[in-house]
């Protein structure tokens, strides 16, 4: 049976914040952490996006902080309190987002601080005080480098995302943190799945945590009507547009493996005729909000989207997802079609089977989900073939063969480039011409190029100036 809100005596200032919401019941993660935070206890939970696992740590948290209210303007009346770390700025700025809409009718701040946006606004909102940051870990660390924030006053931690984190490498970045933190204090760590790294994460930076598992990490929604058609790598982009058009499908996400493949098809969608924008993490902070926003507010009808980019995006009611490639781990297939048939709704995820590379990803989703999958055949309505996929744009395929050669490496190369601090590089500039069509595929900036900026080795990020550097020009 749902259990409402009520039954958890909250603060009617935070009350009046979850009925502003709408929210009726608890979902089922909130049921089970909400009274284990208030009480004081660490958690370890495993719950997809989607679930409400926001709101299961942000109301408990903010029920304990409340008596540190303080109407004072001063600062020092407002040192950081809890902390929630996030991997990517994405899912920094909703979380952060949906923390000031609980806060709304109490007097504690919250604020957000990810990379690849300019350091001195947050610096503004650091020094001013806030209780709750929200932050990525790279951006950070440079600001407690720049001792713009102190955690010395932290008495609760979440690390949401875990399991992203430690993929994207953050490791070092987490424990750099946390040993900036007081050691009694209270922790949070949701993950989607429980795997050894996760665990031992848990046990160096958890006491006793209670175990909550609200949906198992293979499971996905039975309110989401899946489906898998058989289509030659050089038919997707056909089969999807009659798709979109027999389904009569009006807003979508459109899965695909690479940066590159990302902003090919939304190129060739536009050229189509279709409302269609590419998120990958290649783009810059601001386009990648622009993007977002523009879905969210109707304005674009397909966002063509990698997985790192979309991870754990909350936008409502996106009816159906397509996997225009079968992603290279089956637990992002999870993922991605997570986007659609949230909280009860209904939706459609449709997957394009392609070559032999793809069957043996869907064996690894078939194994994943313990379904069977049924490959159905796509008729093509008889009107114009796809002339993108002919002449001059077969050289485009030769480079997604390679791509999906290139497998698992892409899908590290696309971690990199979303990592915040990658985002801290000042963006590539605009070309004149169209570079996707009129130059050859040319490797991104490698992990370990990356490996080789991370603040522990040269100090700050690119974005503080750094003293020596300039006193060495001079001597
Ligand atoms: P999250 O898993 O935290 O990303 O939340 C997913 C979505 O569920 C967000 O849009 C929340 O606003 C929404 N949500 C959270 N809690 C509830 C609830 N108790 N009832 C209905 N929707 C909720």
């Amino acid at each position: 049976m749902p259990l409402s809100f009520s039954q958890l005596n909250l603060a009617p200032n935070l009350m009046r914040a979850v009925a502003e919401m709408g929210y009726e019941t608890m979902t089922p993660i909130q049921a089970q952490a909400i009274p284990v935070v208030i009480a004081g206890g660490d958690v370890m939970g495993a719950a997809q996006t989607g679930t409400g696992k926001t709101a299961a740590f942000t109301l408990p948290l903010l029920q304990r902080m409340l008596k540190h209210e303080s109407a004072s303007t001063s600062p020092a009346r407002h040192p950081v309190r809890a902390l929630v770390l996030l991997p990517t700025r994405e899912l920094a700025d909703q979380v952060a987002g949906q923390v000031k809409a609980y806060a709304k009718y109490t007097q504690l701040r919250a604020a957000v601080v990810f990379g690849g946006m300019d350091m001195k606004p947050q610096t503004i909102e650091l020094k001013k005080g806030v209780e709750v940051l929200v932050a990525t870990p790279g951006r950070l660390l440079d600001h407690i480098e720049a001792k713009n924030v102190s955690l010395a006053q932290v008495e609760y931690v979440v690390l949401d995302e875990a399991d992203r984190m430690l993929d994207i490498g953050f490791l070092p970045d987490l424990e750099r943190i946390l040993s900036f933190l007081p050691k009694s204090r209270t922790t949070l760590l949701f993950s989607a799945t429980f795997s050894p790294e996760i665990k031992r994460l848990s046990a160096s930076f958890l006491q006793n945590p209670v175990t909550i598992e609200v949906a198992r990490p293979n499971e996905t929604a039975s309110t989401i009507e899946q489906s898998f058609y058989s289509v030659k790598d050089d038919d997707k982009r056909r089969a999807l547009i009659q798709l979109l058009k027999e389904k009569n499908i009006k807003q979508s996400f459109v899965f695909v493996n690479s940066k590159l493949g990302c902003a090919r098809l939304a190129r060739s969608l536009e050229q189509a005729g279709f409302k269609a924008t590419a998120l990958h993490g290649d783009k810059s902070q601001d386009e990648r909000l622009k993007a977002l926003d523009a879905f969210k507010k109707g304005e674009v009808d397909l966002l063509v989207a990698t997985d790192v980019a979309a991870r754990g995006l909350d936008i409502k009611d996106v009816p159906c997802v397509f996997n225009y490639d079968i992603p290279f781990n089956a637990e992002d297939y999870i993922h991605r079609i997570g986007r659609t048939g949230r909280a009860g709704a209904s939706g459609i995820a449709v997957s394009f089977v392609g070559g032999n590379n793809d069957m043996r990803l869907m064996g690894d989703i078939e194994k994943l989900t313990k379904q069977k999958i049924n490959l159905l055949p796509i008729e093509f309505s008889g009107d114009q073939p796809d002339i993108r996929n002919q002449g001059h744009f077969n050289s485009g395929h030769r480079v997604w063969d390679d791509e999906a050669k290139r497998g698992h490496r892409a899908v590290r190369e696309e971690r990199v480039h979303a990592s915040p601090r990658y985002a801290a590089r000042p963006a590539p500039k605009a070309a004149p011409v169209d570079p996707f069509f009129s130059t050859p595929y040319q490797e991104p900036i490698t992990s370990q190029a990356m490996v080789d900026v991370t603040p522990a080795k040269v100090g700050f990020s690119p974005n503080i100036k750094s003293k020596k550097k300039v006193a060495a020009l001079f001597s």
